[in-house]
């Protein structure tokens, strides 16, 4: 799976037409083929069941049969994670999508797909290219979700082969360092031009410390915004170990990033800027289309939400009370709020950042976001008011 595919994909679920048929989403760990936990997954289907009477019961059946049957013949022997979602029913919707990362065990059932982990996955993995320099070696890779998806370029010189044949070792270490020299400018220009036809905006080096440290040196100005880390391999090191250690490496910046985009919230929410934080706020402005960046804590979890099925007005900050307050009806359906804030964030093509640890915004309710616009009626604060006003809204929106 590349990152590409999985933006579609996303999308593709994030805007799927509800029918009324519920859909499942499935989550799995793998090992070689296998599911890690059969037994986890047989009792959470169990639990969902449970739930389920006449129609619905058996629309989940159909669709669990889907699942169990692609999981029986499909799974890829490297696969560590898939994502599964089915739905029978007058319209039917099947979507497999194997990762070779892992992913949390976990199963759900509802009106449309539960992709809060695919964006997480989509956040937490980008593609960027890594250069192992070996003194015998140049290879360029590129690594897309976590794995290697395609080798760029290679060059293995013969040239310590002819050492005693032609030369003597004296011109040979000579010659060497000068090698050396044209060796690594010849491999930035290709790295360079590789970077750009790609399109990559991000770069990890690797390999020898003497090696990475001449690349490094050498690098020109747009490359050097573009260099994520270096990471010291010994030249014994497997391309596989190599590649591990700049992933761990890429989760970091990651996390860099995010934490980033929360400077930028905190900073827009205390001076009034272009920002809101807590659920109520964010919400409303992911309904009214106004959202450029949704951050949100890894561990956010919102009280749910619901909904009027007959005259659909949503709520996220009020338990769900016996009758719809707006028509009368009493046809109200629970939902995940996270789940819904990240569909409507995909919807709109939003950014989306996951943050795994930031007191900042804990403090803040857990998320928020960085709007691309106000409405009118939101420049209620004159120039005189304090600016911590915005920060008590949020405290009370979460
Ligand atoms: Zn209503």
């Amino acid at each position: 799976m590349e990152l590409k595919n999985l933006k579609e994909h996303t999308r593709t679920l994030a805007t799927l037409a509800e029918s009324d048929t519920e859909v499942i989403s499935c989550y799995l760990a793998l090992a070689k083929g296998r599911l890690t936990n059969r037994n986890a997954f047989d009792e959470q289907v169990r639990s969902l069941k449970l739930g389920l009477t006449g129609k619905d019961r058996s629309d989940f059946e159909t669709a669990l049969e889907r699942i169990e049957a692609y999981l029986k013949t499909e799974v890829l022997p490297d696969a560590k994670g898939i994502a599964l979602f089915s739905r029978s029913g007058a319209e039917p919707f099947f979507l497999p999508l194997q990762f070779r990362i892992p992913l949390p065990n976990w199963v759900a059932v509802d009106t449309t797909p539960n992709i809060y982990h695919l964006v997480e996955l989509k956040d937490t993995y980008h593609r960027y290219v890594v250069m192992i320099s070996t003194e015998e070696s140049v290879r360029i890779l590129e690594v897309n979700l976590g794995a290697v998806t395609e080798e760029l370029w290679k060059e293995r010189p013969e040239l310590r082969k002819r050492v005693g044949r032609e030369w003597t070792k004296d011109h040979y270490q000579n010659h060497r360092r000068n090698r050396t020299e044209k060796f690594i400018k010849e491999k930035i220009n290709i790295l360079d031009r590789l970077m750009s036809a790609g399109g990559y905006g991000h770069l990890i080096l690797a390999g020898n410390p003497r090696m990475t440290a001449g690349v490094r040196d050498e690098l020109p100005k747009h490359l050097l915004t573009k260099l994520v880390d270096v990471v010291p391999a010994a030249s014994k090191t497997s391309v596989a170990d190599v590649v591990e250690a700049t992933i761990a490496s890429f989760i970091e910046e990651e996390e860099r990033d995010s934490r980033l985009a929360v400077d930028e919230l905190v900073q827009a929410v205390n001076t009034g800027g272009l920002a809101v934080c807590g659920t109520e706020p964010v919400f409303r402005a992911l309904e009214r289309g106004q959202v450029d960046t949704l951050i949100l804590a890894k561990a956010y979890e919102p009280d749910k939400g619901w909904q009027c099925t007959v005259c659909d007005i949503m709520n996220v900050n009020r338990e769900e009370p016996e009758k719809c307050p707006e028509c009368g009806a009493s046809e109200l359906r629970g939902f995940e709020v996270n789940e819904e804030m990240v569909r409507l964030a995909e919807r709109e093509g939003c950014e989306i950042e996951v943050v795994e640890h930031s007191d900042e915004l804990r403090l803040l309710g857990g998320v928020g976001c960085l709007l691309r616009y106000r409405l009118p009626e939101e420049f209620l604060l004159g120039p005189g008011e304090p600016s911590h006003v915005t920060v008590h809204e949020c405290s009370a929106g979460q």
